[in-house]
């Protein structure tokens, strides 16, 4: 069934997608809601057989917390380059990379590459680890795709993202909860999840941001110099429910990632060195890019103080890519990575020190690989020709 509830004022068209966006953590029962074109009302879907009084009681106060944003900030662009390819944006890019057989998608936010896919989404890590390496002659690492929620916890994501975080699980060291489970495996063609009771949470989460990883790793020590930097591949992992979508949205992904860590002053000049570093990547791609302040997707209870809060210290600055236009023929960017300062957050957190011993200043930047590769695909189509000659040969 479906009910229209009206809104306690018209919103503007950012905080109606993120509304969007955000409902699908409301309910398990609304399968489905809509922000009216008119940007003053929403429309709910509620599943048969549901209660229709708790899902909205729910949804009004999912609503009521997302109306707190009030503030509208102007988006300042940082960055914006052109693509010396003019061809018209390609259609259904993620169809038809499965239809080639580059993709093979599992249907649950997870993907195989290979072919010309592959060797893209290798050769734009390559090129940034290389640029890294050059600007920043960050140090390579490499970092498990697991993390401890102790981890998380003081990383603070569990306050601001507990909607999306991914807990690994086994079933419970005993032979009879670990024999039932095996027995209802045995010579059945359907898969027998174990009892859930029967399930043992551990406190080992998968990864949902690339960096985290590494401040443990600094703990207790002292930086040398002004600063040093780091870099790797991250596996990383976000519970997106039915956001879902593609390359455009998986719950695993691969981030080339950047960490510099030292005073106040290297944080600084590290951010904007970044700059002509991305011009440069998106240059060798001949890809449109675009660098703006954003915000994190907080969760909706607490999304309109650390919106305003991350929205009016400018510390976060996302990378925006073009992707196909939507069903109404708008334009489209989507999110492929981002640059952030985070002050002496995790220095403080992870105790990580600077040479004379004041708590060390952090940022990072992270690149989405599958959302450049879409990009990329998107901007220059399926005619090798119209790509960039270095990668043409490099991919195709
Ligand atoms: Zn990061």
């Amino acid at each position: 069934m479906s009910i229209v509830v009206a809104l306690s004022r018209a919103v503007d068209p950012e905080l109606a997608a993120d509304i969007q966006k955000e409902s699908v953590y409301v309910s398990p029962q609304l399968t489905n809601l809509r922000v009216l074109p008119t940007l003053d009302a929403v429309e709910l879907e509620i599943a048969e057989g549901a209660d229709p009084e708790t899902v909205q009681a729910k949804t009004l106060r999912f609503l009521a917390s997302m109306m707190k944003r009030t503030h509208r900030f102007d988006t300042k662009v940082f960055l914006r380059t052109e693509r010396r390819n003019r061809g018209s944006l390609a259609r259904n890019v993620h169809e038809e990379l499965k239809a080639r057989g580059w993709i093979f998608d599992y249907g649950n936010g997870q993907v195989a590459l290979s072919g010309p896919v592959l060797a893209l989404g290798r050769a734009i890590d390559a090129k940034a680890a290389e640029l890294y390496d050059r600007d920043f002659r960050a140090a390579p690492g490499a970092f498990p795709a697991f993390v401890d929620a102790e981890i998380l916890k003081k990383c603070g994501y569990f306050d601001s993202h507990p909607n999306a975080v991914t807990f690994a699980c086994h079933v419970v060291d005993d032979i009879d909860a670990i024999e039932e489970f095996r027995a209802a495996n045995s010579g059945t063609e359907a898969v027998q999840l174990p009892a859930r009771e029967h399930l043992h949470l551990p406190g080992t989460c998968l990864n949902p941001a690339a960096c985290f990883p590494c401040y443990p790793t600094l703990s207790k020590k002292k930086i040398a110099g002004d600063g040093t930097a780091f870099t790797w591949q991250g596996r990383v992992f976000r519970h997106e429910s039915r956001n879902i979508s593609g390359l455009e949205r998986l719950w695993e992904f691969n981030v080339r990632e950047l960490v510099f860590v030292g005073t106040e002053n290297y944080v600084v000049e590290c951010r904007q060195r970044a700059l002509p570093l991305i011009e440069e990547l998106a240059g060798h791609f001949d890809l449109e890019i675009r660098v703006e302040t954003a915000a994190d997707p907080f969760f909706a209870t607490v999304s309109a103080a650390r919106t305003f809060w991350q929205r009016s210290q400018e510390v976060k600055n996302e990378l925006r890519l073009p992707v196909e236009p939507g069903p109404d023929g708008a334009e489209r960017t989507i999110a492929g990575g981002s640059v952030n300062i985070h002050g002496k957050f995790f220095g403080e957190r992870f105790n990580i020190m600077t040479e004379d011993g004041s708590t060390a200043f952090t940022g990072c930047i992270g690149l989405g690989i599958e959302r450049w590769v879409l990009s990329a695909f998107t901007q220059h189509g399926f005619d090798p020709q119209r790509w960039p000659a270095a990668v043409r040969n490099a991919i195709f």
